[in-house]
């Protein structure tokens, strides 16, 4: 019950009270909500409008105005950290992680401190180093253990660790002394220090500082490859890669090949969701002509999908010569007895289709052989996907 926050003697808010339930905006909002001397019975009321009933098109004018109101960098309740809402929406960041670094910014993050403010009889020390409280500061930037990953942070515009500040007082400095970057470091980071707090709490793992800040730095990378891509494909009016339909298995091949090196193959097998299958990065036993090494791409393909099972298969290469080959049934040249091996190995399939893609667009298959060529070493993943490649994946999987 509302009522029970408000003091029917004074006429005012219980502010204590108020502190202990509620997170400190929170507090900041429903103090500012003014309360009638005559104390009516607590009801809900819309405050979109003036007639204090909601309305879809009353609820949309209200978002608008608050919308329109960041855009101009003043919020309703003159809040100096406004700049700072408005900067966290336009980090290249993963939306869930922007939307972490806000919470974080508000006190919302469930650290055991917040938790404790509302509910008595809890432990509120830190789980990792279980010495201090648990406050958002400590756990995301403060804490001992935490040392060794921020250590890594050689960039890092201010002194971060030198001073006990609160979260969003550190974002905000960064925000004014450092550049996007750093601020989307500060919040990847400590977006994957608060994911690992999380493992130490509900399922006792924990990982070490240079994990956590790897695991920052890739999130970071990777999305700013998946957006390289979708803008540059965006451009192009072409179709890029698309996934096959519903119970065929598509086949993206390449080939790559080294002078005086082993060549390389690439493969990846995808369903109609544009998952993968089975990945392979495969160092052939010689050094092959670039067109004989298309066709063994091919080959080794259409084995890993005959492997696995899969009846009906759509190739895609970016080898114009391998693919007419293949559909002119050719035996010249010297692909033409990969090729025959190839047509024969396609019988076992109850439909099979052979079709050209762009360089562009094969972008996943040819890195894989372009890191066969470049490691010298096999790699296969099953049900899995290769993580350096994940925002190419992703990037295809927006054509689902
Ligand atoms: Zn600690």
């Amino acid at each position: 019950m509302v009522s029970s926050l408000i003091d029917v003697d004074t006429r005012h808010w219980k502010v204590d009270k108020i502190r202990r339930y509620f997170l400190p905006f929170e507090v900041d909002i429903i103090l500012k909500i003014p309360l009638s001397y005559t104390l009516p019975e607590d009801k809900i009321i819309w405050v979109g409008c003036k007639r204090g009933i909601f309305s879809v098109k009353s609820a949309y004018y209200r978002a608008l105005k608050v919308v329109e109101k960041v855009e101009v960098g003043e919020s309703s309740f003159g809040d100096y950290r406004t700049p700072l809402w408005k900067k966290i929406w336009q980090l290249k960041l993963p939306a869930k992680i922007r939307i972490f670094a806000w919470r974080a910014c508000m006190e919302g993050l469930p650290t055991k401190l917040n938790l404790g403010r509302r509910w008595m009889n809890i432990e509120i020390k830190c789980p990792l180093c279980e010495r201090e409280l648990e406050s958002t500061s400590h756990v995301l930037l403060y804490c001992t253990k935490l040392w060794h990953v921020w250590w890594s942070w050689n960039t890092c515009p201010i002194n971060l660790l030198a001073e006990n500040k609160e979260f969003v007082d550190v974002a905000l400095l960064i925000m004014y002394t450092g550049s996007p970057k750093d601020l989307e470091t500060l919040f990847a980071t400590t977006w994957s220090i608060w994911y690992n707090r999380n493992r130490v709490v509900h399922e006792s793992q924990c990982e070490t500082p240079a994990q956590v800040w790897g695991f920052a730095q890739r999130i970071q990378g990777d999305y700013k490859g998946a957006i390289t891509v979708c803008q540059l494909r965006k451009q192009s009016p072409e179709v890029g890669w698309a996934a096959p339909p519903l119970e065929v298995y598509k086949i993206n091949v390449d080939g790559a090949t080294r002078m005086g090196g082993l060549s390389g193959v690439g493969v990846v097998i995808r369903d109609c969701r544009g998952l993968v299958l089975v990945a392979e990065s495969k160092v052939m036993a010689g050094s092959y002509e670039a067109g004989v090494t298309e066709a063994l791409a091919v080959e080794e393909g259409v084995l890993l999908a005959r492997e696995r099972g899969l009846h009906q298969i759509i190739i895609e290469s970016d080898s114009l010569k391998v693919v007419q080959a293949i559909r002119s049934r050719s035996s010249h040249g010297e692909a033409g007895t990969v090729v025959q091996g190839v047509l024969v190995l396609l019988e076992s399939f109850s439909s099979w289709k052979v079709q050209h893609l762009k360089r562009d667009y094969n972008i996943v298959a040819h890195e894989l052989a372009q890191m066969a060529k470049g490691s010298a070493k096999s790699q296969t993943w099953e049900d899995a996907e290769p993580t350096m490649l994940q925002h190419l994946l992703l990037a295809d999987r927006a054509n689902c």
